[in-house]
């Protein structure tokens, strides 16, 4: 067939000279080179607003510094009455769920939904998902896909691929898990709108590929009380105000140190949703050092992660310092603030199950006004940072908006524009964690069935499952390499998605002395923790025993043996915690404490034992004792 060569040699002259004009353009536009402008109105008078606000010029990007102009979908300020940003004003929650909800209700690339559990004070935490709007539409399918690449036991490499080919990377953004770091929720309003309404082939390229959650405020309790204590202080500059003592109704700051323990619901509510919709990356948003802190650590990194999430950290914290870079954003940085190591945080939610977590610090200022500050450390040059903050800088809500929302734009963009390849590493990451047993081991932790607090051993099984780990039971007697234990015995196989977690918990803790002082220091061997017995097997062999899998919470219930007309009962004291919550369930009962060990028959009962007479208690003794070790 006869066909023109596709480039004629007049057109490959073109090419040549055709740089040079585009570099011509390149400077006579400046910033707005770097992100194509939306053939859309911009909204005047919030625009100018956005650039009142802020403090200096190279505190905005071209991504930010303007808000496009829609006629159906109201941005912030319609709802609120003021632009995102504005000097003096924070949002309470119930005003952010109010502009959400309009936003969705005229919107089809809004949807709301309501996380499981309500906070320890009764508030609603909400999710947002922002998208194209027929990804939306399938919002169900995508959360499919999610979850068969999360579970390669059923999902082999061919129809993987094809999964990973019509999939799309759900990026999670989190704000204000830290009551006093007042910027995220304001932001996240502004983003969700423009992720809706703008037309720029920038944001277009997200809604393509990327699937955006959001979670407007994690700390919810706290969220309204920081806006009641920020405004009382501005009504009353004479008077002495209070300060926040929790965040939450129990927790201060290390509410994001909850990633082991799973006590509070903020915590679960972020564990069930990921187990949900298995998101390529959690983003939370934070606020302390200057201006722009994206995460990687120093390390020591931890040590049972799949190696490739510390690379994928590393990826995007410094594909935002270069874009930011390139736009004469200062004091954008990475590596010199925590380290990597201990799994305690929340976001081990996403880098404890096979995703990438990852935070943010940008600055701060407590609240909402526009203050003189002073950095002295953060503006100290280093390899990490070589363009630091400045050492004096006039700093805003504003400024502080302008540099999140452009952060996490630039790299959803980026995870849109690579979405296969992030959804392809979450894939192998996972793949890899199933070969845990056979690869690197162990096989398995099995948490023997002959041991003294039983049902602290549920309780611990009980967490690896909030946590997504599957747990067996042993219907026969194992039998190992030099290792035995009962039917009944827990088994934590390797052979799991989420091995890495459960490995990580149960095995003991390491840190190098030679490392620098960690960043924190959590204990988290969870049998030590508990007092409860774990053992490691390393023999495959382990893996054929016959078990269950635990479909319902593991529960232990305690039973009553013995003549019916006795003399008295004992209780062994077995250092289970529950013994305390026996005590107080049978409140009108006389119970003795045995002041040392003794034997009846060929039993032995521990120092501390209970012993309850019929003698001088409630003839519905036994009765009662029955309900209550049930
Ligand atoms: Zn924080």
């Amino acid at each position: 067939m006869n066909r023109e060569p596709l480039f004629p040699a007049s057109s490959y002259a073109r090419a040549i000279v055709f740089p040079c004009a585009l570099l011509l353009l390149l400077v006579a536009t400046g910033e707005h080179a770097f992100a194509q402008r939306a053939v859309q109105n911009s909204d005047n008078d919030y625009s100018k607003k956005i650039r009142e606000y802020t403090t200096e010029p190279y505190f905005r990007t071209e991504l930010v510094d303007h808000l496009p102009m829609s006629d159906k979908v109201p941005s912030p300020d319609k709802v609120l009455g003021y632009v995102v940003g504005t000097p003096n004003k924070l949002t309470y929650t119930k005003d952010l769920y109010r502009y959400y909800r309009e936003l969705a209700k005229n919107s089809p690339r809004v949807r709301i939904f309501s996380a499981p559990e309500r906070s320890e004070e009764g508030r609603e935490q909400l999710l947002i998902a922002v998208g194209d709007e027929a990804a939306l539409a399938k919002l169900d399918r995508y959360k499919e896909i999610t979850s068969k690449l999360a579970d390669p036991r059923h999902t082999n490499d061919d129809e993987a691929q094809k999964l990973i080919g019509e999939g799309k990377a759900l990026y999670w953004l989190s704000g204000s898990i830290h009551s006093p770091e007042t910027g995220s929720p304001e932001m996240l309003m502004e983003l969700a709108y423009r992720l809706a309404v703008e037309e720029s082939p920038f944001i277009q390229a997200i809604r393509k590929n990327v699937i955006v959650l959001i979670t407007p405020v994690l700390e919810v309790d706290g969220r309204d009380r920081m806006v009641d204590i920020y405004n009382y202080r501005k009504a009353n500059p004479n008077k002495n105000a209070p300060s926040l003592i929790y965040w939450g109704k129990y927790v201060a700051h290390d509410n994001n140190r909850d990633g082991l323990g799973m006590a509070l619901a903020l915590t679960r509510n972020m564990m069930a949703t990921f187990l949900e919709y298995h998101p390529a990356i959690l983003h939370d948003l934070h606020e302390s050092v200057p201006f722009l802190y994206t995460s990687t650590g120093t390390g020591p990194y931890n040590a049972w992660l799949d190696p490739i999430t510390i690379d994928e950290w590393q990826l995007l914290a410094y594909h935002e310092i270069e874009e930011l870079t390139k736009r004469g954003v200062p004091g954008v940085w990475t590596h010199g603030f925590y380290d990597g190591w201990a799994p305690n945080y929340m976001f081990y939610v996403a880098n404890g199950h096979n995703s990438i977590g990852r935070f943010y610090e940008t600055f701060g200022n407590g609240g909402a006004d526009t203050m003189d500050r002073t950095v002295t450390q953060q503006a100290q040059r280093d390899w990490f940072r070589p363009n630091p903050p400045h050492s004096r800088v006039k700093w805003s809500l504003r400024n502080n908006v302008n540099m999140q929302q452009s952060g996490v734009l630039l790299a959803m963009n980026f995870v849109a524009n690579n979405k296969d390849r992030f959804l392809q590493n979450f894939y192998i990451k996972s793949k890899r964690s199933i070969a845990k047993a056979t690869n690197e081991g162990p096989a398995a932790w099995v948490v023997p069935g002959d041991q003294s607090r039983l049902v602290e051993a549920a309780d611990m099984v009980n967490l690896l499952r909030q946590m997504g780990v599957e747990v067996h039971k042993a219907t026969k007697e194992i039998s190992v390499k030099d290792q035995k234990f009962p039917a009944g015995s827990y088994v934590i196989r390797m052979d799991q998605p989420y091995s890495r977690m459960a490995d990580m918990l149960l095995d003991t803790q390491y840190y190098n002395v030679n490392d620098p002082r960690p960043y924190d220091d959590t204990g988290w061997t969870l049998g030590a923790l508990r007092n409860v017995k774990t053992a490691r097997v390393t023999d495959k062999a382990v893996l054929n025993s016959s078990m269950s899998l635990l479909t319902a919470d593991a529960r232990v219930t305690g039973k009553l043996t013995g003549p019916t007309a006795a003399a008295g009962y004992v209780i062994n004291h077995n250092a289970e915690n529950t013994l305390a919550t026996l005590r107080y369930r049978l409140k009108d009962v006389r119970i003795g404490a045995a002041e040392e060990a003794f034997k009846i028959g060929e039993t032995q009962f521990n120092a501390g034992s209970f012993v309850i007479k019929a003698d001088g208690n409630p003839a519905d003794v036994r009765q009662r004792l029955e309900t209550a070790v049930r």
